[in-house]
């Protein structure tokens, strides 16, 4: 057996083993990044790739955006800025975005990370660093415009400005803020906070802006600033309640483990919380909350195959749950592949049914499945899957 043949059975093997499989299309991914940066043009466009890119694999999801010519990527811890400190490319700059907790200041210089400083006492912890090293440290700077999670208050800022002592050491590239209700288009605190975020910019004139992320992308040229922090839209979720203009980047497809035929009256699952009304036909499949699909999905969402819709009956398991096949027409056997989501189920449609956000759902998907990369032509040499 040559080496590619052996490669092929023990990715094979891999993938038989595997309860499903999750699909990730990184070419959809870039041209998600290539249709954010026409839409915002001329402001530039990060990415925002914490909690792994989403659940998608950062170390996967980086390269190519960096590839499609992005440069600036966000994650919100600093563990996760020291995981991607060895892999991302040396021309691209890190951001911190939960910024400098205490004790975080020396991880975050020698890993070269960028910290988005939230608070005065922030300020003060990076600059005395920058003394203590007699070097300049860059920071981006962030004020709270109306969602009360991080950042200084104008005031804050105002006294920061009046002060520049305060900044002894450090570089300022940025001032950002965050957008709390931008996915609901013409939601009156948008206007609001940009109405603060200009306020704030005035006490640092000429210092860039960064302000929108997905949604903020699509609410006009006032909120993009200088660079644009987009997340979700990259990996395909709706950006805003009025419609997803993105490509799909991620399928998750989940195979039957067994079916039976049961008679009116059967309680399926823990706790019994469906009763069949009729005689039913029901595929047990391989994947449950352990894997990312919501207990909340018990009794409510569905799978498909072939076009046909297979609602979930009883409660999730932890590593399995029970679909409704009476409608096929013919058998599912064993090993069958059902689809959750991917050309008939959106992300952002199994997110509603499960009383969710394509964020929650995305974030979750579990360490059980094959994941399948499927590449962009350009690095398609030899990195057909994972
Ligand atoms: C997560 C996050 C983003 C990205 O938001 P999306 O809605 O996924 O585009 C941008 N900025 C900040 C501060 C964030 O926390």
């Amino acid at each position: 057996m040559n080496e590619t043949v052996r490669l092929e059975t023990r990715i094979g093997a891999d993938e038989a083993a595997a309860g499903g499989v999750l699909t990730i299309d990184l070419a959809a991914l870039a041209e998600n990044y290539r249709i954010l940066c026409q839409t915002a043009a001329p402001a530039g466009v990060a990415a925002v790739v914490k909690a792994d890119a989403y659940g998608l694999g950062a170390a996967r999801v980086v390269p190519v955006l960096h590839e499609a010519g992005c440069r600036d990527f966000f994650v919100a811890h600093l563990i996760e800025a020291r995981r991607l400190a060895a892999i991302r490319p040396r021309d691209s700059r890190l951001y911190v975005l939960n910024g400098l907790l205490p004790g975080g200041e020396a991880v975050c210089a020698n890993i070269g990370a960028i910290p988005v400083l939230n608070s005065l006492d922030q300020v003060q912890r990076w600059s005395a660093l920058a003394i203590a090293r007699a070097m300049t440290l860059e920071a981006v700077l962030q004020v709270d415009t109306g969602m009360a999670r991080l950042g200084l208050s104008l005031a804050e800022l105002q006294a920061l400005a009046a002060d520049p002592a305060a900044l002894s050491g450090i570089r300022l590239t940025m001032i950002m803020s965050h957008l709390a209700c931008a996915d609901q288009p013409g939601h009156e605190a948008s206007p609001t906070q940009l109405s603060v975020m200009q306020a704030a910019s005035a006490f640092f004139p000429g210092l860039p802006v960064s302000f929108a992320n997905s949604a903020g992308v699509f609410l006009g040229p006032d909120y993009r600033g200088a660079l644009a922090r987009p997340g979700i839209a990259l990996y395909g979720g709706a950006p805003t309640l009025a419609g997803n203009p993105m490509r799909p980047v991620v399928r998750l497809d989940v195979r039957v483990i067994q079916t039976r035929t049961v008679p009116a009256g059967t309680a399926v699952g823990y706790g019994g919380t469906h009763v069949t009304t009729g005689e039913t036909r029901i595929a047990t499949l391989a994947a449950g909350y352990a894997d990312g699909l919501p207990r909340s999905l018990s009794n409510r969402g569905a799978a498909w195959f072939d076009g046909v819709r297979l609602p979930i009956l009883g409660r999730v398991s932890m590593d399995s749950l029970m679909v409704d096949v009476t409608a096929l027409p013919a058998a599912l056997p064993p090993g069958a592949l059902v689809e959750l989501i991917g050309p008939s189920q959106t992300l952002d449609a199994i997110a509603s049914d499960a009383g969710t956000i394509s964020y929650e759902i995305l974030t979750a998907l579990g360490q059980r499945y094959h994941r399948h990369y499927a590449f962009p032509a350009s690095r398609a040499s030899g990195q057909g899957q994972s």
